[in-house]
């Protein structure tokens, strides 16, 4: 009896599983084989893949046409692709940092899979695949260590290897450029070939005066003395080694500067630096840890810093020994609200962020722990011209420059449209929706560098945040604001043009009528940019403690220090700073 029952339950046990089997084959398809093509949303546009299926799996992923961030879309695809053919699944966790990029593209490889039979079961089958991670997993010794690979960093690991060391950056994202990749690039050097090209006499004490001026005096005037003795020697040797290349005959002029003296890399963003620093660290075989975040920094009895010890995202720890010194460029904590909320309490939740998901401030926080002095930590640039929907910072809106005004949703000017950062931010949060809406037509539109921005343009435009209208009425409708008011304002503005004066604000610079169809509104908004403080450290890039002494064997540069800047930092100085900084940081590192 005994046994019957047990060969029932085994026969019951078979047909169950039987049953189960067939359900699992029934929802989740076999995949058809072929080459298919699918389409999802990226973050400036549609991303388009092709996918191979091969004995009814994933074999082989193409990119077809995208338009995301060059530097970190190239991470990220090649990372998903391989996870995805690694385990014939899309069901894959996305990029941190960069998820817009990461849903785009699974939709797209989703969307293809879906015309070779794949149904929603097949889809989501399985549980969430997390990217794997850490290339690293024991312990590395190097002469120096690098943290970081911004601007900052990788100019520092280049100029370490240079001098013959071996050297190594640990980059805790899985793609590599900071805020510098998302900047604009340009950095200001006085005297320096484009200038010359173009004769615009500019001047080294000029550059210090409007620096220290622009920062109402508070910066360290030996350290901006430094930048800009150095910069346009630094300019061209980023020009000749690394190979960066820039626009010859064109020079920004940012605001507070006496005379154009940014120098601009072709593109008008960092992604040309980013791309060509990159690889030069390849090809000089300096070794790159991405997804690999430091944690600690590791000091000997005597207080000396010997290295970093990092997690990489399996959770292991590792120590990279940098027998020489470790170099901190971790850039700014623009993304970190929390803290900047600890040193400023004007700065709230009103503000987004235009910062990259790194900057969280890891290498203050690391270097306090070993005794390193913080200076201007209340100093937080909010930039006013942004993205409402990410806080992306709006080149777009640098139309600003060029002529366009600023209108709240009454249809009036509020502010100087030149003024300060913080003074324009702070006036377009106190508008009653919190916005500002920035206006310019087709004359100044063709005096812009709009062709460079497309891609932005319309992205801006498919999420209803500027409109491109023929007529004025019609512009303002898009966005509710008062039509007729709108018109008063632009004619009143338009006699200031004539006269040769704005009577209202004192706008600086040329004046520029708006006359001339279509009209353009952009809604913007202000966010965290750039963080002036930092780390204190001293004309060697070496960081000081709290006692006034260099911390052995550690060094910083770029946005992760601070002094430099001041109270305001003008447009085009975060770069000139890191690539002096980040030099001088490598070189002494190496020694
Ligand atoms: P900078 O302009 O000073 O070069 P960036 O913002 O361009 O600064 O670059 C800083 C880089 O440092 C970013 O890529 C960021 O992800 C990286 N980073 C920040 N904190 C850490 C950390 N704890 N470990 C490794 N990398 C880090």
């Amino acid at each position: 009896m005994r046994n019957v029952k047990k060969i029932s339950f085994l026969l019951m046990m078979m047909l169950l599983l039987t049953v189960m089997a067939g359900c699992g084959s029934s929802t989740v398809a076999q995949l058809e084989d072929g080459v298919f093509s699918g389409v999802g949303q990226g973050h400036n546009a549609e991303i388009q893949t092709e996918v191979t299926v091969e004995d009814g799996k994933i074999k082989d992923i193409e990119v077809i046409s995208h338009k995301e961030t060059p530097v970190l879309s190239d991470s990220i695809f090649g990372e998903l692709k391989d996870m995805m053919v690694e385990h014939n699944s899309t069901n894959i966790d996305t990029v941190s940092g960069a998820t817009i990029t990461s849903v785009g593209f699974r939709n797209a490889v989703r969307n293809a899979l879906e015309q070779a039979g794949a149904t929603d079961e097949y889809l989501e089958q399985g549980k969430k695949i997390s990217l794997r991670f850490g290339v690293a997993d024991e312990e590395k010794e190097y002469d120096v260590v690098v943290v970081g690979a911004g601007g900052a960093g990788m100019i520092a690991a280049i100029e370490a290897k240079s001098q013959g060391v071996n050297v190594a950056i640990i980059e805790k994202n899985p793609f590599v450029g900071g805020n510098t990749l998302v900047s604009g690039g340009e950095f200001n050097a006085p005297n320096s070939w484009v200038q010359e090209l173009m004769g615009v006499e500019d001047s080294v004490e000029q550059y210090i005066e409007d620096t220290l001026s622009g920062g109402d005096y508070e910066g360290n005037e030996e350290l901006v003395r430094i930048m800009a003795e150095n910069i346009s020697a630094d300019g061209e040797w980023l020009r000749d080694y690394v190979e960066v290349e820039f626009i010859e005959d064109y020079l920004m002029h940012f605001g507070g500067h006496s005379v154009p003296r940014a120098i601009y890399p072709i593109g008008g963003s960092g992604i040309e630096l980013i791309q060509k620093l990159e690889r030069k660290v390849h090809e000089m075989e300096i070794p790159l840890y991405t997804k690999t975040k430091a944690n600690d920094l590791i000091v000997d009895e005597n207080n000396r810093v010997i290295g970093v010890s990092a997690e990489n995202p399996e959770g292991n720890m590792i120590n990279f020994y940098g027998t020489n010194g470790v170099v901190l460029t971790t850039g700014g904590f623009g993304a970190n609200l929390e803290m900047v909320q600890k040193y400023n309490d004007v700065i709230d939740d009103r503000y987004k962020s235009t910062n990259q998901k790194g900057a969280t401030g890891d290498g203050v926080y690391m270097a306090q722990e070993v005794g390193a002095d913080v200076t201007d930590m209340a100093f937080v640039q909010t930039y006013p011209t942004c993205n409402p929907l990410t806080g992306h910072l709006s080149y777009v809106a640098d139309t600003r420059f060029d002529g366009a005004i600023l209108v709240n949703k009454g249809g009036e000017r509020f502010v100087e449209e030149m003024d300060r950062r913080d003074v324009i931010s702070e006036a377009i949060l106190a508008q009653e929706d919190t916005f500002g809406y920035l206006m310019w037509d087709e004359t100044i539109r063709n005096n812009s560098n709009m062709d460079s921005y497309l891609t932005e343009f319309e992205n801006l435009e498919k999420y209803g945040l500027v409109v491109k209208a023929d007529t004025i009425e019609e512009a303002a409708a898009f966005f509710e604001i008062d039509a007729e008011t709108l018109k008063s304002t632009i004619e009143r503005y338009n006699g200031f043009v004539e006269k040769g004066e704005d009577e209202d604000f004192q706008r600086r610079g040329n004046l520029a009528a708006l006359k001339e169809g279509p009209y353009y509104i952009q809604q913007v908004t202000p966010a965290i940019h750039h963080t002036m403080g930092g780390l204190r450290i001293n004309g060697d890039a070496q960081v000081i403690s709290t006692e006034g002494e260099w911390i052995e064997g550690l060094y910083a540069a770029g946005e992760v220090t601070g002094g430099v800047h001041g109270k305001n930092r003008l447009g085009g100085n975060a770069i000139s700073d890191l690539i002096v900084f980040g030099r001088i940081a490598g070189r002494n590192a190496a020694q």
